[in-house]
């Protein structure tokens, strides 16, 4: 007996993820968090596409046949998995994190549409804009380290500068109609080994979203202010090495991420898709430098390229922000206000927009 509930205990998770409930008027389907979970969650019309990154449950398929939910799939990858929820015509999707100290659960509740009843057209009602067909467009936002490793260390510490920049920068993209996806949305790394973080990152940079913009605050040993853009190139400026090995994890892998980061970059000067993707990015680059400088009048350190292993091979246009120096006495303590980081997010925002809109 005390066996059986042993058992029970240890096989109840993996026989039920999500857990299922199915109710009058909705599906409620409940996925038991690990405590350093990540997820993303986007959909279409017709499936409901949840990732999960640092858990891998078991591979399954199931049919639900409730009147909101068809059915749904566990697919396992490297680092995580992925679950494709089939959803029916006319339902609605809300989803909350609950999280009671000791357990996290995401859930998603699939509800039937209620329509509104017809009523005959009213004279007084201005006629409704007609509603763009175009997908919405997706943008990654990578808030740079995070959870182990803190990044710069000075009068701010860039884990907490990025993630703060980057919750700010989703929502006014949002604002915008632009669907956003972070890389991580806590204090939070997405792995403790930082080749896998940072290629876990780089991933999501595929070519089923419009851009991609990693975060990151500097640092430096002699008293250096300003704020750099770069975009991806394989050879680089002695006067950077320390600064790429830094953001490239640092100390011998760093110089390993680097190395390779230039590898990949000397691969990529023949392939045709890969430059052309360079020259939007450059443009991108420039649309967010120009547009930070504008709103902060801080010192331009220039747009550049360097062999940032997160952004190596990129499908998309891809940038890496570096919005000032943590050890600065000045850019530091402007850094630590919430007025200095929001006009920073405004100004990648704008940037962003206009070359989402074409320039
Ligand atoms: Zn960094």
């Amino acid at each position: 007996m005390r066996l059986l509930a042993f058992l029970m205990v240890i096989l109840a998770p993996a026989l039920a993820f999500p857990r299922l409930g199915l109710h009058e008027g909705y599906t409620r389907l409940v996925f038991d968090l690990e405590a350093k979970t990540q997820y993303q969650i986007t959909q279409t019309p017709d499936t409901l596409t949840l990732r999960l990154i640092g858990m891998t449950p078991a591979a399954s398929d199931t049919d639900v046949g409730s009147p909101q939910v068809a059915s749904y799939q566990v697919v396992p990858a490297a680092g995580g998995a992925t679950v494709f929820v089939r959803l029916r015509p006319n339902v609605e999707v809300k989803t909350s994190e609950l999280n009671d100290g000791n357990r996290r659960r995401l859930v998603v509740d699939v509800v039937s549409a209620t329509r509104p009843p017809q009523s005959p057209p009213q004279t007084s009602s201005r006629p409704e804009p007609p509603k763009p067909r175009t997908q919405p467009k997706i943008v990654v936002i990578d808030a740079g380290h995070g959870g182990i490793d803190p990044g710069a260390v000075g009068f701010v510490v860039e884990k907490e500068v990025t993630l703060d920049m980057a919750l700010r920068l989703r929502q006014l993209l949002q604002k915008e109609g632009i669907e956003v996806i972070l890389t991580r949305s806590s204090d939070t790394h997405l792995s403790p080994d930082k080749a896998t973080d940072l290629g876990l990152r780089a991933e999501m940079a595929h070519s089923k979203r419009n851009l991609f913009v990693s975060i990151h605050v500097n640092s430096a040993s002699n008293p250096a202010q300003g704020l750099e853009t770069y975009y991806f190139g394989h050879s680089i400026d002695p006067g950077l090495l320390a600064q790429v090995i830094r953001e490239n994890g640092g100390g011998e892998l760093g110089r390993r991420l680097t190395r390779e980061a230039q590898s990949v970059g000397e691969r990529l000067v023949r392939d045709l898709i890969a430059q052309s993707n360079l020259k939007f990015s450059r443009q991108l680059a420039h649309l967010v430098h120009g547009a930070m400088l504008q709103a902060t009048g801080a010192v331009d350190r220039g747009v550049r390229q360097a062999p940032f292993y997160v952004i190596r091979n990129a499908r998309i246009p891809a940038i890496l922000v570096e919005v000032g120096f943590a050890n600065h006495p000045e850019e530091g303590r402007r850094l630590q206000t919430s007025a200095y980081r929001q006009a920073l997010a405004e100004a990648l925002a704008r940037g962003i927009l206009r070359f989402l809109n074409g320039g």
